[in-house]
C-alpha cells in the first residue's frame, strides 16, 4: 500500500490506524537502511560509532550545515577538513579575523553566509560560554542561524525531533505522497507531511537517513527506485512517474548585467580592492570593476570608470552566474600605478595569491593574464 492510498475515502479511525502502521513501517524500513548505508561524512557519527558512545559535535554540525547550504558533498567537503584544522573549536573560529575567515571562505559562495557563520560563532563564544543552545528555538535565536540549520543542528547534535527539511527531503515528500502542487508554493505541504514522519525515536539520525535517501537514491534525475528502502510506500512509484515529482512552475529567466573589471599590474603584482561590507561580495578581496547594469559598458564609459590613468587594452571578457542573475564581464588590463578614485585603497598582491578571490573575480584575472598567474 502506497502512501497516495491514504487519500482514498474511508472511516477516519480507519485511516488513522492505516496511516500509523504505514508511518512506523516507513520509518523502520528507513532507518535500517541508514543503518548499512549511511555516507561517511567528516562532520556525521555513524550509528555504528554512536552505538559505541560516540557524539556528534555541534560545531561540526553546525559548520557542515552552513556550508552544505546551496553547495554539493564533494565541494564542501575540502572546506570543511580546511576549517576544522585551522580552527577546531568554534571559540578558535569567533577569534579570528574577518578578512581571514573571509579568504577561506572563498570559492564556497554566498559570502553573507560567511559573515553570518562569524557573527553566529562570536555569539556561541562570547554569549554562552562556547556550547551552542541544545534547543531548536535556543539556536534559532542565534544571529544568522536561520530555521533549516537550527532544526537540523537540534536534531543531529542534539537528539530533538525537528522537522529538518532541505531541498532532497521535498523532493522525496512530494514523490513519496505524489504531491501535485508546484514548488514553491507547495512548500508548507512538503514539511508539513516530513513533519508527520519525525518520531522521538533517533531524530537525528531519521534527519540523516532522509537527506542520505535523496542524495543517493531519491535523486533528483532517474531516482533509483528499484533499490529504494520505502518503494513499497511511495505514491509516485504506483504512480508510475517518480521522476516527475516535484512539479514545478516555469522558471523566469535571469536578468543578464555587465560590467567592466580592471586588471591592473605593477610587475608580478595585481591591483584588488576590498568591496563594500553591505551588497553582493560585500568586504571581499576584488578586481576593481565597474557597476554591473543591463546595458553593455562603452569603450568610453569603460575607460571613464576605470581605476587609473593607463594604457588599458581590452584583452576578452567571461561570463558568471549568480543565484539571481548573469554577468558579463568585459576585461581591461594595463600596467601601471594606481590612482584617481582608487588611490590608496589599493592592496597589491602577488599573482599567484590570488586563489582567494571570490569566483567571479578569479575567473577573470585568471582569463585577464592569459594564463599568467
Ligand atoms: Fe524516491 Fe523512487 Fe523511493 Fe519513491 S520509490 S521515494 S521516487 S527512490
Amino acid at each position: 500500500m502506497s502512501l497516495g492510498d491514504c487519500a482514498a475515502p474511508m472511516a477516519l479511525e480507519v485511516m488513522i490506524a492505516v496511516w500509523g502502521g504505514v508511518n512506523t513501517a516507513l520509518r523502520a524500513q528507513l532507518l535500517a537502511w541508514y543503518d548499512a548505508n549511511a555516507r561517511d561524512l567528516p562532520w556525521r557519527v555513524r550509528p555504528a560509532a554512536q552505538a559505541a558512545g560516540a557524539k556528534a559535535d555541534p560545531y561540526r554540525v553546525w559548520l557542515s550545515e552552513v556550508m552544505l547550504q546551496q553547495t554539493t558533498v564533494p565541494h564542501a567537503t575540502p572546506y570543511f577538513l580546511r576549517f576544522t584544522a585551522r580552527w577546531p573549536t568554534v571559540g578558535d573560529l569567533a577569534a579570528e579575523a574577518d578578512g581571514e575567515v573571509m579568504a577561506a571562505w572563498a570559492g564556497l559562495g554566498y559570502y553573507a553566509r560567511a559573515r553570518n557563520l562569524l557573527a553566529c560563532a562570536r555569539a556561541v563564544a562570547g554569549e554562552h560560554g562556547g556550547i551552542f543552545p541544545d534547543t531548536e528555538d535556543g539556536l534559532r535565536a542565534l544571529p544568522g542561524l536561520g530555521p533549516y540549520t537550527a532544526a537540523a543542528v537540534a536534531a543531529i547534535a542534539f537528539g530533538r525531533p525537528a522537522n529538518v527539511v532541505d531541498g532532497n527531503v521535498e523532493r522525496v515528500m512530494a514523490r513519496l505522497f505524489a504531491v501535485d502542487q508546484p514548488l514553491p508554493d507547495a512548500k508548507p505541504e512538503l514539511k508539513r507531511l516530513a513533519a508527520g514522519l519525525v518520531g522521538n525515536e533517533r531524530p537525528g539520525d531519521w534527519a540523516q537517513a532522509l537527506m542520505d535517501l535523496g542524495a543517493t537514491v531519491c535523486r533528483p534525475k532517474q531516482p533509483q527506485c528499484d533499490r529504494c528502502p520505502v518503494a513499497a510506500h511511495c505514491a509516485g512509484l504506483a504512480g508510475g512517474e517518480p521522476e516527475t515529482y516535484p512539479r514545478r512552475t516555469a522558471k523566469a529567466e535571469r536578468p543578464h548585467r555587465h560590467g567592466v573589471a580592471y586588471i591592473l599590474t605593477r610587475g608580478s603584482e595585481v591591483a584588488l580592492v576590498r568591496r563594500p561590507p553591505k551588497g553582493l561580495l560585500g568586504g571581499m578581496l576584488a578586481l576593481p570593476s565597474s557597476d554591473w547594469r543591463a546595458a553593455r559598458w562603452s569603450e568610453t564609459e569603460a575607460m571613464a570608470a576605470a581605476p587609473a590613468m593607463a594604457d588599458w587594452r581590452s584583452v576578452g571578457e567571461v561570463e558568471h552566474g549568480f543565484t539571481h542573475f548573469t554577468l558579463t564581464l568585459q576585461l581591461l588590463r594595463a600596467e601601471g600605478e594606481a590612482d584617481g578614485v582608487t588611490q590608496g585603497g589599493v592592496i597589491w598582491s602577488p599573482r599567484r595569491d590570488l586563489d582567494g578571490l571570490p569566483s567571479v573575480f578569479l575567473k577573470a584575472a585568471k582569463a585577464g593574464l592569459n594564463g599568467l598567474l
